[in-house]
């Protein structure tokens, strides 16, 4: 076995190889063909450092880091989002790239893993200032990527505003106009559903795994997601439309629980439109109680859970309080937000539980879609993108629901997940030579 302590100093990274390795089955981890790719997989195949100086509204300049990990692509372009957040460091950007490889792979779509980022913290910074720091950000970035080497997109804190900046300033400073980003507004070359898609997957993924296992729907069940960003909000909204109720939704300050149902409106204004906090919503509408924590909301009482926040937010702890209020589900919208602990509960428990990189991929998988229209010059209706989303997030259920079941262990999607991506994607470095 790999000894991973030369990781201790990235938690989050380490985490996320334990999680991968521990859940390979014997029968992988004693091949020899798959032995001796096995450090090549885990280590990035590059990382850009670079420092980001930008101007605020006094003109005084400021200096933020900026990475990009382009970790393997093995599969196609490295693909995967960037994030802006004061926590933004190298072992939680390894670990997000890790991981996207994987997801990737699942999709079934083309594309390699990366993941990059910066520690600026869009929050409480003007338009403007949102501006100066994509333009300097993509100043440095941009001879690294391009359609056929590395496509970002968005991921906390890069939503809609921020990619059109940055694709500007791609447009400026590289002379071209390739496709080298996705998540664009339409304006630019988006696809219609990309914003929907991540929290769109995550509820058909849902679908799939509840039919499956306990024959039933989203009709009537109390739903929790964590989180009120991207992801969150289109879960919501999805969920609602199915014929669940959303009682419970947070950010990083608190969570509210509204029994009677939350609205997506309401929401997606204040936290889109406004960028306000979400205990704002207690004056906007009836019958909200806001609790003091963002942890709060895993003592709610519900059938499904979504956490669709960030990673670790959900522990040992709020997994005995979920199984314990009878929760049958939970699927993952962010990533890697349950710690091992509580994903290992409930498997044990018969909860459904659905890893991150499966149940989350809807995201890049239209990604995968809007860089395929770019290349075509050609513009899907959103029911067309809508359906393919719907079929690709089948698609990985049923993948990864059948190796669980191969490996005699039904309920275990982490170890169905890791076991076919890992199969495959060896097959792939193998094949292009990469491994050596
Ligand atoms: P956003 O920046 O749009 O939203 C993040 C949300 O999570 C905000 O509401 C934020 O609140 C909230 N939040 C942050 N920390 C906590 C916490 N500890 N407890 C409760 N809420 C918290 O990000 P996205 O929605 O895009 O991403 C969410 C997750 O989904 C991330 O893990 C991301 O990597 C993953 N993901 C995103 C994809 C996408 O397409 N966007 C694709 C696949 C995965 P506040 O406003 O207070 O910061």
């Amino acid at each position: 076995m790999i000894d991973l302590s030369k990781y201790n100093n990235e938690p989050e990274f380490k985490t996320a190889l334990e999680e991968m390795l521990s859940s390979l089955d014997e029968s992988i981890l004693s091949n020899a063909k798959y032995q001796q790719v096995l450090e090549r997989i885990i280590e990035p195949d590059r990382i850009i450092s670079f420092d980001v100086k930008w101007l605020d509204d006094s003109g005084v300049e400021h200096t933020n880091k900026g990475y990009r990990v382009q970790f393997n692509n093995s599969n196609g372009v490295y693909k995967g989002g960037l994030r802006f957040h004061p926590s933004v460091n190298l072992s939680i950007l390894k670990f997000l790239a890790f991981e996207q490889i994987f997801k990737n792979y699942l999709t079934t779509l083309p594309m390699g893993g990366a993941k990059g980022g910066s520690d600026f913290d869009p929050k409480g910074k003007s338009d403007n200032e949102v501006k100066n720091f994509c333009y300097a950000f993509m100043k440095e970035l941009y001879p690294y990527i391009g359609v056929d080497l590395d496509v970002p997109a968005g991921d906390i804190g890069v939503g809609a505003r921020e990619i059109r900046y940055l694709y500007e300033a791609y447009k400026l400073y590289s002379g071209k106009n390739d496709c080298s980003l996705t998540g664009k507004p339409l304006d630019l070359g988006g696809s219609l559903c990309r914003t929907e898609a991540t929290g769109y997957g995550v509820t058909y993924f849902a679908l799939e795994a509840l039919k499956q296992y306990k024959a039933t729907d989203l009709k009537g069940k109390k739903v929790i997601v964590s989180g009120s960003g991207n992801v969150a909000l289109y879960c919501l909204k999805k969920v609602t439309e199915l014929g669940g109720t959303v009682i419970a939704m947070s950010d990083s300050s608190n969570a509210i629980y509204c029994p009677d149902g939350i609205d997506f409106e309401t929401i997606r204004a204040l936290k889109e439109d406004r960028r306000e906090r979400i205990k704002e919503c207690a004056k906007l509408a009836q019958n909200v109680t806001v609790l003091p924590s963002s942890k709060d909301i895993w003592s709610i009482k519900c059938d499904i859970a979504f956490p669709c926040a960030t990673q670790f937010e959900l522990d040992e702890n709020d997994a005995r309080k979920l199984i314990d209020n009878g929760c049958i589900g939970v699927f993952e919208g962010a990533n890697m937000p349950c710690t091992i602990e509580a994903a290992n509960l409930f498997i044990s428990n018969k909860v459904i539980y659905s890893p991150g990189k499966a149940s989350n991929a809807g995201g890049v998988a239209v990604s995968g879609l809007e860089i395929e229209q770019n290349k075509k010059n050609e513009h899907w209706s959103f029911e067309e993108v809508d359906n393919r989303l719907k079929e690709i997030m089948s698609t990985i259920f049923k993948n990864i629901y059948n190796m669980a079941n191969q490996l005699g262990d039904e309920y275990n999607l982490v170890k169905g997940a890791n076991n076919y991506a890992f199969v495959g994607l060896v097959d792939k470095m193998i094949k292009s030579g990469k491994h050596l």
